[in-house]
């Protein structure tokens, strides 16, 4: 079934929403939109599904609900080593984007190493093994990363785990990112400090230096935010039920971080981080939930929101240099 530029496979998303009598699917905000086109084909088929409209940032966000006895997500690829903590249990049906893997020919201008890294996200990640050996008939050395214990995929890096590229990074001139986007290619580079070309097979645009240049902004943006939230007295630290996005007990070391450095500190549960924690009376919060809430969405916030990393820094931890993007591993 063809949803926006993505497939799915049909016989599995049948296969699977058979498997319980209170099925939901659920899929991120791209492929809402198709929503009705799932339910309706699964329906001829001799199904009901109720759609589940809860959040859907990734295979790590999930909480328990006992109203369904299966969930299917659509669109992301499943986290491994949760497969059996979900509750209820979920079906995942990947969507993928195929292409040519001729598209590499366009990506060669780009190219300055002969050592190539590849790395990719899920509707893609099925495709790099082919370009790769497109890249390696041309003459380059490529490698692609294993997958690890929060990726389904070789080479699969998600925003919070750039495992797959850092255990190959130290052999490699530089990456290739196969997708859409600059959140995912800002975290390789600073994870490896190698050069980043950004391939995004959908609208076949190619980015050779973008990638340097905004991570430097993002950088900026970072340090001016820890360097307000020096000045803070009140400290939340927000912690979420999400199952592959729950970090108490590091939320309980950085609790006692912060009051060993004469803050005021209390751990707040919240699942979906809202404008709503500027009007709490904290000075500022470090989430321990997904990076992505501190790191992409700064701007919907007046009060600096760190990640944990950046809360050993303005704790005094942790150098400035040191610096490093968060990532639950
Ligand atoms: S970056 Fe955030 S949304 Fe994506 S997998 Fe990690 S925790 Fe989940």
């Amino acid at each position: 079934m063809k949803l926006k530029y993505y497939e799915i496979d049909e016989k599995k998303l049948l296969q699977e929403a058979k498997r319980g009598k209170k099925v939901a699917i659920k899929m991120p905000e791209g492929l809402q939109p198709y929503a009705g086109k799932i339910i309706e084909f699964l329906k001829k088929e001799g199904v009901e599904v109720y759609l589940l409209m809860d959040s859907c940032y990734g295979a790590c966000d999930f909480v328990e609900r006992s109203d369904l006895d299966r969930i299917i997500c659509i669109g992301e690829a499943e986290m491994p080593y949760l497969r059996r903590a979900y509750s209820p249990p979920v079906s995942f049906i990947e969507a993928r984007y195929d292409f040519d893997a001729e598209f590499m020919e366009e990506v060669i201008p780009f190219i300055k190493g002969k050592k190539l890294g590849m790395a990719s996200i899920t509707p893609f990640a099925h495709m790099l093994e082919e370009c790769a050996s497109h890249l390696r008939q041309r003459g380059y050395e490529v490698k692609i990363g294993g997958k690890g214990r929060r990726t389904a995929h070789d080479g699969q890096i998600l925003g919070c785990d750039l495992s797959s590229a850092l255990m190959i990074s130290h052999d490699v001139d530089e990456f290739i990112f196969l997708g859409d986007g600059f959140f995912h290619p800002i975290g390789l580079f600073m994870a490896t400090g190698k050069r980043v070309i950004v391939a995004d097979p959908i609208s076949k645009k190619i980015y050779g230096e973008e990638v340097e240049a905004r991570a430097e902004r993002v950088l900026k943006r970072r340090y001016a935010i820890m360097t307000k939230a020096m000045e803070c007295r009140k400290v939340g630290i927000i912690v979420s039920r999400k199952i592959g996005q729950r970090r108490m007990s590091l939320a309980k070391k950085i609790k006692k971080m912060m009051e060993k450095n004469g803050k005021e500190a209390a751990i707040i549960l919240m699942d979906e981080v809202r404008e709503t924690i500027d009007y709490l009376d904290f000075d500022c919060y470090v989430c321990t939930a997904c990076p992505r809430i501190a790191l992409d969405d700064d701007a919907r916030y007046k009060k600096p929101v760190l990640t944990p990393v950046e809360a050993e820094i303005i704790a005094g931890e942790r150098e400035w240099e040191n610096y490093e993007f968060d990532q639950i591993l």
